[in-house]
């Protein structure tokens, strides 16, 4: 296994580990489940939308490392977006998985690159992307508040 492997793998570890922005949020006004039933993956996320900014977001539920990470990277990364850029994100993030497509990510948003090497197990996709797949359907929510 390469060095930068290693690197990613220890990444998924720590972020399925210690995941980033559990719990709940006060002031919620958009709620959406989802689940990966392949591997048993479960995922409810809270957001506070205003003025089509995700101005909170927390991720809680239980699953396999590879879902855990993802949602809590999801979270640190498109907390504080625009509705516009997090959509645009949840795009890239899922060319970059399903289709191995090369996509530019800001520095502050490199760790989402761990998560490419799923794309050579297709039942890991799954796993991967559902805390995205669901983080689109609640900003589909969102638009019509
Ligand atoms: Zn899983």
């Amino acid at each position: 296994m390469s060095l930068q492997n290693e690197l990613y793998k220890e990444l998924i570890l720590e972020h399925s580990r210690n995941p980033s922005h559990r719990g709940h949020l006060d002031d919620a006004n958009v709620h959406e489940s989802g689940v990966n039933r392949s591997c048993g993956d479960e995922v409810e996320l809270e957001l506070f939308v205003k003025d089509a900014v995700i101005r909170g977001i927390r991720v809680n539920g239980n699953g396999c490392s590879i879902s855990m990470a993802s949602g809590s990277m999801m979270a640190e990364s498109v907390d504080g977006m625009t509705v516009e850029q997090a959509e645009q994100l949840i795009e890239n993030f899922k060319a970059m998985i399903t289709e191995g497509k090369a996509v530019e990510l800001p520095a502050e948003l490199e760790d989402l690159e761990a998560l490419q090497g799923v794309k050579r197990y297709p039942i890991r996709v799954k796993c991967a992307t559902l805390s995205w797949n669901t983080l689109e359907q609640a900003l589909k929510k969102a638009a019509s508040l």
